[in-house]
């Protein structure tokens, strides 16, 4: 059975007051449709001016440091994110776990902490191009889900996983839907032998690369349960044709 689409952006380290102009934009627009569920993950410091900006829509941070308190200088808890106003987070994003070096165990770790205070979470998980290149992608994306899927979904808070392919993110160019829908397939079964039963609740998102161009395209491939946008969610015009894509494709045929 198809889940709810999710399409969260993704702000990376864009924004400022001036631009929660996009987040009202966005969050007004969200009304049309009911049938999606929408968020967006904004730098840490603009998540309480967002939240502000947009009462009741979903606000996010980008990462999250796995202690809830304590000597670490530059970390912001999930405890901070929710007080701030945001209830969900991505963790393990590709850029993270380059540019700071973080493994699966840390983004375990993060996505733990974040679940167990009531924070959604979007962990990320996807290949290189050279991993892509020898053909080892999906077994590459299912070692990273082993070491970095929390242990148990226990509590009220929502796990996603986000396919987010590295040579996709920002190029302009996308897997196949077939590449999607394979490796999209590889996930469920992971989270099936992971969580049983409840494993065929956690959404799947796809990420890198999605436009209003391709939007359509890739929610009709089974087992794509959103997406989790970057450059294209910065702006609401860009933002919500991907949005209108996601309620267009509810309730449709599925290809393989
Ligand atoms: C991302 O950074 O998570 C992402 C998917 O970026 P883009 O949509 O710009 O490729």
């Amino acid at each position: 059975m198809a889940l709810r689409k999710l399409v969260a952006g993704n702000w990376k380290m864009h924004g400022l007051s001036s631009d929660l102009v996009e987040v009202r934009a966005i969050a007004a627009a969200s009304h049309a449709y009911p049938q999606v569920d929408l968020a967006l993950c904004v730098p840490a410091i603009l998540i309480e001016r967002a939240a502000r900006a947009a009462p009741g829509f979903a606000i996010g941070g980008q990462d999250v440091h796995h202690a809830d308190k304590g000597a670490h200088t530059g970390g912001t808890s999930a405890l901070m994110l929710l007080d701030a106003g945001a209830s969900l987070t991505i963790v393990g994003h590709s850029e993270r776990r380059d540019a700071h070096r973080e493994s699966d165990d840390e983004v375990k770790a993060k996505a733990e902490a974040a679940l167990s205070c009531g924070l959604n979470v979007i962990l990320c998980v996807g290949e290189s191009l050279e991993v892509r290149g020898r053909g080892g992608a999906v077994d590459t994306v299912g070692a990273q889900l082993a070491g970095s899927l929390p242990a148990s979904l226990d509590g009220e808070a929502e796990l996603a996983v986000a396919y987010e392919p590295i040579w996709a993110i920002g190029t302009g160019k996308i897997p196949t839907t077939a590449e999607i829908g394979e490796m999209h397939a590889s996930i469920r079964a992971s989270l099936g032998s992971r969580y049983g039963a409840d494993g065929a609740q956690v959404r799947i998102l796809y990420g890198g690369s999605v436009k209003p161009s391709n939007a359509g395209e890739i929610f009709a491939i089974t087992d794509v349960d959103g997406a989790l946008v970057g450059g294209a969610s910065l702006k609401a015009a860009d933002f919500i044709p991907i949005v209108e894509a996601a309620a267009a494709v509810e309730g449709r045929g599925f290809i393989a």
